[in-house]
């Protein structure tokens, strides 16, 4: 039980995911981002499951075999491709993943580049560890919309080949504004642009 070092936690996380999500226009989005982990049923549980070094979700899952902190903030969050588990008509898969709108994508990349400097350190981060850790877990995630798992890994592989400050470019000013962009995707956007710019 550890109130204080999780809201420290919470805190640092939020005022960098802010940050970010300023640095690419999404302004409401960064104000709002994790937000309900102040509300009672996610925090005190997060208290509850304080360590330090991993997501307290995992010590609720492994003490109850289910995290109702975890249920709570995926089902408001829009920017947790979880969030967005429907119903398939595909009668094989019961489940499916929509299409995630790009501001919410564009939100969860900004979430994972300040999880992974919040959890590995300055000193250990580098724009190459995001895509790592989706790497290793790419092959899983079958429920996720095609769509969106694409982009997700097209953001990712711009900030390990060209770095943070061209994703944050990319993002604002192609990702979510290029209309043109719409109709392509991520991928073939992504080519476009490089090709303009050299
Ligand atoms: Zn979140």
């Amino acid at each position: 039980m550890d109130p204080w070092g999780h809201f420290k936690t919470i805190t640092k996380h939020k005022m960098l995911v802010m940050k970010y999500c300023f640095r690419i226009g999404l302004y409401k989005q960064g104000l709002l981002h994790d937000l309900s982990k102040y509300s009672p049923t996610e925090f005190i549980q997060g208290c509850k499951y304080y360590q330090g070094f991993r997501s307290p979700n995992n010590a609720e899952r492994e003490d109850t075999g289910v995290s109702l902190a975890w249920l709570h903030h995926k089902g408001r969050n829009r920017h947790h491709y979880e969030h967005w588990v429907d119903y398939s008509l595909d009668t094989e898969k019961v489940i499916m993943g929509a299409k995630m709108p790009r501001r919410y994508v564009a939100e969860m990349i900004m979430d994972r580049i300040s999880a992974s400097r919040n959890y590995l350190g300055e000193e250990a981060y580098n724009d190459q560890q995001p895509l790592a850790y989706y790497m290793k877990s790419k092959e899983k995630l079958w429920f996720i919309h095609p769509e969106t798992k694409r982009d997700l890994e097209a953001l990712l592989r711009i900030l390990a080949d060209h770095g943070e400050k061209k994703l944050l470019h990319y993002i604002k000013y192609v990702y979510l504004k290029d209309e043109h962009c719409a109709a392509y995707n991520a991928l073939q956007c992504v080519k476009r642009y490089f090709k303009k710019e050299q």
